[in-house]
């Protein structure tokens, strides 16, 4: 029996990449479906081969996670794409991204995207919010500058791609995959959203084969409902160490005397700007919370 990955499944085949990377198109056995269970891209496989190329997925790994939006299995990271220049950096949607992402338990990379034409001040102001909360590359797709160091950054790794629209993630995929066509969405094509939704998530190989990238056209897995206010915090890397100082074990760090977070936001340990988000967003929750009981 051979060993593998799954890159991507069309039509009930599935693309599985074996150790000596070389792809053979695989269907899954019967009994996958009798049991409910639906093969993943990302999915590490034991698989026998019929013939040179093709085989019968016999046996599904233990997935370390599974993404609902895109469908996929064990994603080792995921990168924000977010934009230093025009369309400016959602911050809210960065900050609801990373929760998602350290909440699947995966590595958030937050890489900043048109650093060519960008004012350093605005590189200086999005480091400065999340250079506690996760690792930053600074990357220009129009350039290739730090392309190299992105790349470097993927090695070893499956890593999806998240992005607010028109921050470049395409042209961004695209500079990393010569010769792969993704449809980028500048501004003016906004309006073209959802022509291309269908499609299935799929891992894609870097050239030296060193890691394996997920292309997928929408990654927006936050919505909040499966998260109770009270635990938001534990989703922010730079917030979380500091609820251990609290007076009250009850804290969620939103005006609470003897709050250590409050403190540390004073002592600007914590960036004021991503606190000030994270107390907006906890409202958020707490409201939807009570609606529900109502
Ligand atoms: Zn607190």
């Amino acid at each position: 029996m051979a060993s593998g990955k799954i890159l991507k499944g069309i039509g009930g085949f599935y693309y599985v990449l074996d150790e000596q990377r070389h792809i053979h198109e695989c269907k899954a056995r019967g009994r996958f479906r009798k049991d409910g269970v639906t093969p993943l891209p990302g999915d590490d496989v034991a698989f026998v081969l019929e013939g040179e190329s093709y085989g019968f997925i016999e046996e599904i790994l233990p997935r370390r996670n599974e993404l609902v939006r895109p469908r996929v299995a064990n994603i080792d990271m995921a990168a924000i794409v977010a934009s230093a220049d025009k369309p400016l950096i959602d911050y809210m949607l960065v900050d609801k991204l990373l929760i998602s992402i350290v909440k699947a338990q995966a590595e958030p990379l937050l890489v900043i995207n048109k650093c060519d034409t960008a004012h350093d001040d605005m590189i200086e102001e999005i480091r400065a919010q999340y250079q506690d909360a996760c690792s930053t590359v600074l990357v220009s797709a129009a350039t290739g500058e730090g392309l190299d160091t992105l790349k470097e950054r993927l090695r070893g790794k499956c890593t999806c791609f998240a992005g607010q629209s028109a921050a470049g993630k395409s042209s961004l995929l695209n500079a990393l995959f010569d010769g792969l066509s993704l449809e980028t969405g500048g501004l003016a094509k906004k309006t073209d959203r959802g022509k291309h939704t269908t499609r299935h998530a799929e891992l894609l190989l870097l050239s030296d084969f060193s890691g394996t990238v997920v292309d997928t056209p929408g990654f927006s897995f936050f919505d909040g409902a499966d998260i109770a206010p009270e635990a938001l915090y534990t989703y922010y890397d730079d917030i979380a160490p500091y609820a251990d100082t609290c007076r009250f074990t009850s804290c969620v760090h939103a005006g609470e005397p003897g709050c250590g977070v409050k403190q540390a936001v004073e002592k600007g340990e914590i960036n004021a700007d991503r606190y000030q988000r994270y107390v907006a967003l906890l409202k958020e929750l707490q409201e939807r919370k009570a609606r529900r009981y109502d």
